[in-house]
C-alpha cells in the first residue's frame, strides 16, 4: 500500500479494454530511485539532470554524470530511463555557471537554447556520459531534450550526439540501441509535432511549461493561477494536436508534466491517445489503478468531447458526466 492509500501495482498496467499505458515516475535526485520503483512505477519518465549540477562550485565530471545515470539504469534493470539533457535558465538557475542576467528569463536562454552554446562543452560530456552509461547500464536508456522549439535546434542537438557517440569510441548511438526524444513544452514545438516526430522516437509533453507559454501565464505567479490550468480546452487541444502528429510518424507520445499524475485526469488523458504517463512517484499508484478502471473507447469519446469544448467549466462538466 503506497503513501495515498492506493495499492502498488508492480505489473504493467492496461485499461479495460486492452491498452497498455505506461506509468512512469519523475525523479529528481538519485535518493528518489529506490522509492520510485518500490511504488510500481514501470521505469523513469523524466530524470531531471539538473541535480548534477546543484550544491556545488563547479560542474560535474563525465565520470560523475556516468555513475549517477548508470544508478538509475541498474535500478530499473527492466524499465526505460528517460533522462533529460540538462535544463537551465528560467526558474532553474546555477550561480557558478555565471550566466547573463535576462530581463525575461522564462523567454530567454532556456533548456537546448543554453545546451547548444557553442562556448560551452558541458552538452557534450553530458551525452558522453549518457551513452557510456547505456552501454554499460542494465535498463534502457531514453535521452530527451527539453524546451526544443525548432527542427533546426533538434537537428543540432541530434548531430551533438552522434560526435558525441564517435567520441566515446566503440558506441556509435544506433549501435547503443537507445531511444531519443523531444519535450513538447512551447506552442511551437506542439504546432511543429509532426516533424520534430519524424526525426525521433518519442515526444513528451511537459504541461508545466506547456500550459505557461500556450495561456501566456506564468507558472510561479499564484494570480494566473486560474489560466495555468493545463484543462483549458486551448491546451487540452495542443495536447490532442501533438499526440496526433506523433502517432501519424510512429513515435510515441508521453506526458511528464504535474497533470500527467493527477488520477482525476487520467481517463482524459488516455482518451486523448497518451502512451505513457510519468508523474512524481507517490502517485504512480493510483494513476495505474485509474488506468485499469478506464474503458478506452469510452474515454476517447470523452477526451474529443473535451477538448472541443469551448470553456475550461464545460471542459469540467464532460470530465463529470
Ligand atoms: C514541464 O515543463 O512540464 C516539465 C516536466 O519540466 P519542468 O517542470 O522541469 O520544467
Ligand atoms: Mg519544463
Amino acid at each position: 500500500v503506497s503513501d495515498s492509500g492506493a495499492a502498488v501495482v508492480d505489473e504493467s498496467v492496461e485499461t479495460i479494454d486492452g491498452r497498455h499505458i505506461e506509468v512512469a515516475a519523475n525523479v529528481g535526485q538519485p535518493a528518489e530511485l529506490e522509492p520510485a520503483a518500490q511504488r510500481g512505477a514501470d521505469g523513469v519518465g523524466l530524470y531531471r539532470t539538473e541535480f548534477l549540477f546543484l550544491d556545488r562550485e563547479t560542474p560535474p565530471s563525465e565520470d560523475e554524470q556516468y555513475e549517477a545515470i548508470r544508478e538509475a539504469l541498474d535500478t530499473f534493470p527492466d524499465g526505460r530511463v528517460v533522462v533529460r539533457t540538462l535544463d537551465i535558465g528560467g526558474d532553474k538557475r546555477i550561480p557558478y555557471l555565471d550566466l547573463p542576467e535576462e530581463e525575461n528569463p522564462f523567454l530567454g536562454e532556456r533548456g537546448i537554447r543554453r545546451s547548444l552554446d557553442p562556448d560551452s562543452d558541458l552538452f557534450a560530456t553530458q551525452l558522453r556520459a549518457l551513452l557510456r552509461a547505456a552501454a554499460d547500464g542494465a535498463g534502457d536508456l531514453a535521452i530527451m531534450f527539453p524546451l526544443v522549439d525548432t527542427v533546426e535546434e533538434l537537428d543540432a542537438a541530434l548531430e551533438a550526439l552522434d560526435t558525441a557517440a564517435a567520441d566515446v569510441e566503440c558506441h556509435d548511438a544506433d549501435a547503443v540501441d537507445i531511444e531519443v526524444g523531444v519535450m513538447i513544452e512551447t506552442p511551437s514545438a506542439a504546432f511543429m509535432a509532426d516533424e520534430l516526430a519524424a526525426r525521433v522516437d518519442f515526444l513528451s509533453i511537459g504541461t508545466n511549461d506547456l500550459t505557461q507559454y500556450v495561456m501566456a501565464a506564468d507558472r510561479e505567479n499564484e494570480r494566473v493561477g486560474d489560466l495555468h490550468d493545463p484543462t483549458h480546452p486551448g491546451v487540452l487541444r495542443s495536447i490532442h494536436q501533438t499526440v496526433t502528429a506523433a502517432h501519424a510518424e510512429d513515435a510515441w507520445v508521453g506526458m511528464c508534466g504535474e497533470m500527467a499524475g493527477d488520477p482525476d485526469l487520467t481517463e482524459l488523458l488516455v482518451g486523448l491517445g497518451l502512451d505513457e504517463l510519468s508523474m512524481s512517484a507517490v502517485t504512480v499508484p493510483e494513476v495505474k489503478t485509474a488506468v485499469s478502471e478506464t474503458e478506452y473507447s469510452t474515454a476517447s469519446e470523452r477526451g474529443d468531447r473535451a477538448r472541443l469544448a469551448a470553456t475550461r467549466s464545460k471542459v469540467h462538466t464532460t470530465l463529470d458526466t
